[in-house]
């Protein structure tokens, strides 16, 4: 069994943005030589995602206006957390968009449904984090 890691690092120019990582998923799977297998994706840090789902501007925005209702990043002062921090509301959606994804390997591609694509969210952004991407197989 063959196995691969490899970091990704994101510094995003908003406090919140999704970026679609597909592409750069896919290059690792080639740089990886692995065929079949399983690949994981998971953000390092418990203020941002990675998920799958659409990558359609709109239910971007619906996303963000979704997050902001369970989880308004203002005002700073309604949660316990923000004692020396003020990001308690990216750790909420970090919680509800999911850690990280799981993608079957077939044929040396990434075995997605049609319209699935892989992206990393960020929920406090403006400076540098990392995915990690493990993949593991033959
Ligand atoms: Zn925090």
């Amino acid at each position: 069994m063959k196995s691969f890691r490899k970091e990704l690092w994101f510094e995003t120019r908003n406090r919140r943005e999704y970026i679609n990582i597909t592409p750069t998923i896919a290059e690792a799977l080639r740089e990886s030589g692995i065929k079949e297998g399983l690949l994981l994706c998971n953000a390092m840090h418990i203020t941002s995602s990675v998920f799958i789902n659409d990558d359609e501007s709109g239910l971007h925005n619906d996303f963000e206006k979704w997050l902001e209702k369970l989880a308004p990043e203002k005002p700073y002062s309604q949660y316990t957390h923000n004692g020396f921090e003020d990001n308690a509301d990216a750790h909420l959606k970090r919680t509800i968009m999911g850690r990280e994804v799981v993608a079957a390997v077939t044929n040396g591609k990434l075995d997605l449904g049609p319209w699935e694509q892989i992206f990393y969210g960020e929920f406090d952004g403006k400076r540098k984090k990392r995915v990690l991407v493990k993949i593991i197989g033959e």
